[in-house]
């Protein structure tokens, strides 16, 4: 499609990603904007960023860019880097069937493992995943060009994969997961063939090393469609194999306190992200694994004989690891979740004159914030907390010391600490302090 027909203009894309494509452009290699910069201008979002596609190898990008790294090994690539902006280049790639186990290879499921062999741009574009990622934008004549009825598709919103796509999905079976993210951020519909064998080819996201796994979930959940792709990954049956423990317990009670917890927080995060908030992952995770370690922890009391707050304890260790196998979720971010599921212990403790130093604590709010989704979902006493603690830390300084004074005088911390005693087994956190 000729400049003349369509609405790219050069102004719409970063200045440096310009820059790139011409340096490479005057040196006599072609140079291509391809993918999400593409797609997403002529829909008329703004690209999150920019990739650009050479036939110039990664040693001769290196050779013309000074700021540039090569990076990769499943797929090998070059950065340009510009402070904090970095522009992707790779190089065209081509077929990978006759090629040596040096450059291209895969596993007995299909998996692609190594990708680096070079090609045209035809084969470049059999090899993207869907129809709406294939287009270039060539800057030698501002044209573009269209693979596979990507243009069209692109009108018709429509998500379809290049090739058969049982294959497509063997070959990478995150293109699952990237089918049903660009349906949600794009309001478009996998077309039927390429929606069919998402549910039988689910499971193959159980060997994606948890690395790339945990950079995919971040892209689901913290782009503003948490919700809806939550929602389609559990019908495709793509939930399951990122988050068994959650799933078994939204399988078994479909309208439980898990379910109602999920929900919201999904609701909450697309919130944040609409308004700019920051979202954290340590978070994300203390929410999205809560009822599984409540009853890691009651499991674990009830075989071990633990105290309620060892075996919780020993709880948090044990489903942070499990969940860590498929998704490798940072220690940063990791340990600050142990901290939010700790802290809910103390709700019930510090109710009080304690609750003025507690509210310092710097994960308070996190916590906080945990235990009022908790309380959505669970109501009970667990609401009665929430309460408590919202007209605490809603409250002027006087109305604080009232609270807290009203507190202590019902003697809600002994209480609640000699019932733990007696009662080691009940859950640590939704302990009802009367
Ligand atoms: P966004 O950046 O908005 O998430 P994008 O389409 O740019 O969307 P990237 O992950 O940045 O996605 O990838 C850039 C391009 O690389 C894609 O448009 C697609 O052409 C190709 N691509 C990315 N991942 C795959 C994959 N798993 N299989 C095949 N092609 C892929
Ligand atoms: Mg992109």
């Amino acid at each position: 499609m000729p400049r003349k027909e369509h609405a790219i203009s050069r102004r719409q894309i970063s200045d440096n990603a310009i820059k790139v494509l011409y340096r490479l452009h005057k040196s006599g290699f072609k140079a291509y904007l391809v993918g999400g910069g593409v797609r997403d201008i002529l829909l008329g979002l703004q690209p999150k960023d920019f990739d650009v596609v050479t036939n110039a190898t990664p040693e001769e990008i290196k050779r013309l860019f000074r700021n540039c790294r090569l990076v990769g090994r499943r797929f090998r690539l070059a950065h340009i880097v510009f402070g904090r902006d970095v522009i992707e280049v790779a190089t065209l790639r081509g077929h990978h069937v006759d090629s040596g186990e040096k450059i291209s290879k895969t596993n007995e499921s299909g998996r692609l493992l190594r990708d680096n062999v070079y090609g045209n741009i035809d084969e470049d574009a059999e090899r993207r995943d869907f129809t709406i990622n294939a287009l270039y934008y060539d800057i030698s004549d501002f044209s573009i060009h269209s693979y596979g009825g990507g243009l069209q598709d692109l009108a018709s919103r429509t998500i379809r994969l290049i090739g058969d796509p049982q294959t497509r999905y063997r070959e990478d079976p995150v293109r699952m997961l990237r089918a049903v993210r660009f349906a949600t951020k794009l309001d478009m519909t996998i077309e039927a063939k390429a929606a069919e064998p998402i549910k039988g080819l689910a499971g193959l996201l159980k060997d994606i090393p948890a690395a790339r796994m945990y950079e995919e979930v971040l892209k689901l959940f913290f782009a503003g469609k948490a919700q809806q792709n939550f929602d389609m990954m559990r019908e495709f049956g793509l939930f399951e194999p990122l988050f068994p423990m959650v799933e078994s317990l939204l399988n078994e009670y479909p309208n439980g306190e898990t379910s109602k917890l999920m929900q919201e927080m999904m609701a909450n995060t697309d919130e944040r992200v609409a308004q700019d908030k920051p979202v954290t992952p340590a978070f994300f995770y203390a929410a999205l694994l809560w009822y599984p370690l409540v009853q890691r922890a009651d499991d674990i009391a009830l075989e071990s004989g633990l105290s309620s707050y060892d075996a919780y304890n020993a709880a948090m260790g044990d489903v942070m690891e499990q969940q860590c196998r498929t998704i490798s979720i940072p220690r940063r971010f990791s340990t600050v979740t142990k901290d939010i599921w700790q802290l809910q212990l103390r709700f019930d403790r510090n109710k009080g004159t304690k609750a003025f130093r507690f509210i310092e604590h710097p994960k308070f709010r996190a916590a906080y914030d945990l235990l009022l989704l908790r309380a959505h979902a669970e109501g009970g006493n667990v609401a009665k907390s929430a309460a408590w603690w919202k007209s605490f830390v809603e409250g002027s300084e006087d109305q604080r010391n009232v609270i807290a004074r009203s507190a202590n005088k019902g003697g809600r911390n002994r209480n609640s600490n000699q019932r733990r005693r007696r009662k080691p087994k009940a859950k640590p956190a939704s302990k009802p302090a009367e």
